[in-house]
């Protein structure tokens, strides 16, 4: 579709593809390791996808999943999928830590108000992070070259 961003452009720095979809680091200022697995047909919702196409999307954020735990060993992982504001299929995976900018709440949520110690320590989980993402990205590419 003409009007849609994730027709018309790869929503973020292309880690992989093939024909049915493509891996993407999402580029967030806050969170390194923030990955979408885009879709690439324009449909809006799971179920117009066939089930085999559902479930080849889905092993796809589960592999994400399962390489950030191993690659970024995060206290959580924050599956999403909304499509409220872009109804092109994709999912958000995010590896989410105690001490990051908006644990517990969604990555979404306004910031919280902190202390500058917390926010010292905001940093320093980014930055523990961002070390870890050349590493992320090589066994992005190697699992699903494979
Ligand atoms: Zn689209």
């Amino acid at each position: 579709m003409t009007d849609c961003p994730l027709c018309q452009t790869p929503g973020g720095e292309l880690l992989w593809e093939n024909n049915l979809l493509r891996i993407i680091d999402a580029r967030d200022p806050l969170y390194p390791g923030f990955t979408r697995v885009i879709w690439k047909a324009h449909v809006a919702e799971m179920t117009d996808l066939s089930p085999t196409d559902q479930l080849t999307l889905f092993q796809a954020v589960l592999q994400i999943e399962s390489l950030q735990r191993e690659l970024l060993g995060p206290d959580k992982i924050n599956l999403a999928a909304f499509g409220n504001m872009v109804p092109h299929v994709h999912w958000h995976i995010i590896p989410r830590w105690r001490d990051d900018a908006h644990f517990p709440q969604a990555v979404w949520a306004a910031l919280p108000e902190t202390d500058a110690h917390t926010r010292a320590a905001h940093q320093q989980r980014f930055h523990a992070t961002a070390a870890l993402i050349p590493a992320y990205h090589a066994a992005i590419l190697d699992r699903f070259q494979s």
